[in-house]
């Protein structure tokens, strides 16, 4: 859950950039309700501010009838994800604007997700609006699905509007095996304050799987840990073992304090049977 710049495109000029070159009727039809649109951008912008883009109304077929509506939602793959695509520019300016996916903080970018749906029964006027468009990982492109939230509580984190990184929402805990095997797991963290913002952090936890993939990342980061705290539990024992592992969070949190790095190694430093190296893979 990482913010992102958001991107500073004209919606206005972009969109007529990729409708231009349509066949007639389409092109007229689609140039004709450009102000209509416009207005719904402003309106998801203000309400994207506000955390509130659950109150945003579909649009009324008397407005849009269903006909334009398919039109609309076809843009986003004819006029500006394809190869060659007069949006293809903005389509890729948007994608290498982020490192990795700001859903996870992990996943490697795959596509645009559209932040609200762009299918025919939700918001197909937004499927080329820039601010409703993230780039995402595969994994949470296809987890989060068509998610329309109803609730304050169910929407995801907006990455151009919000920022959560003031708060440790991200928690991870050591486990043993009766054979003293080691495992780190991660939850939502429970000292976050605000109701409506842990329910928040809580849904996109879940959706995205977050902690299967943070666990999975931690498995495999134990391996090359273990044989580096060995050798440093050699040399100058718990001590020694202390400052690597604090070394290794400092370094870490400078991406983000809830990075899944960061909080393995606050996990580790926080469980005196690793520094005593009583743990196993
Ligand atoms: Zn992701």
């Amino acid at each position: 859950m990482r913010r992102l710049d958001m991107p500073k495109i004209n919606f206005k000029s972009h969109y007529e950039k990729c409708v231009e070159g349509k066949q007639e009727p389409v092109r007229s039809n689609l140039l004709g309700c450009i102000s209509f649109l416009v207005g719904k951008n402003k309106k998801y912008r203000a309400y994207a501010k506000n955390s509130s883009l659950y109150r945003l109304q579909k649009t009324d077929p008397s407005h849009i009838a269903p006909a334009k509506k398919n039109q609309l939602k076809q843009l986003y793959e004819e006029r500006m994800a394809r190869e060659g695509a007069p949006g293809k520019k903005i389509y890729d300016r948007i994608m290498t604007a982020a490192r990795a996916c700001p859903y996870c903080g992990h996943g490697t970018l795959f596509t645009l997700d559209h932040y609200l749906p762009k299918g025919i029964s939700h918001f197909p006027e937004l499927s080329i609006a820039p601010l409703n468009l993230i780039p995402a990982c595969r994994d949470c492109n296809s987890n989060k699905h068509v998610h329309v939230p109803t609730r304050e509580e169910e929407q995801y984190i907006h990455p151009y509007f919000e920022d959560v990184d003031g708060h440790n929402w991200l928690a991870a805990s050591t486990h043993y095996s009766t054979v003293d095997e080691l495992t780190v797991t991660y939850a939502v963290s429970d000292t976050l304050t605000d109701p409506v913002l842990k329910s928040r952090i809580k849904k996109q936890f879940k959706d995205l799987k977050l902690n299967y993939i943070y666990s999975a990342q931690a498995a495999t980061e134990l391996v090359p840990t273990y044989t580096l705290l060995k050798q440093r539990h050699e040399d100058g024992g718990v001590p020694n073992v202390v400052e690597y592992l604090r070394e290794q969070e400092r370094f870490r949190s400078e991406l983000s304090k809830n990075d899944w790095r960061a909080v393995f190694y606050r996990a580790l430093l926080a469980d005196s049977r690793v520094h005593a190296m009583r743990w196993k893979l």
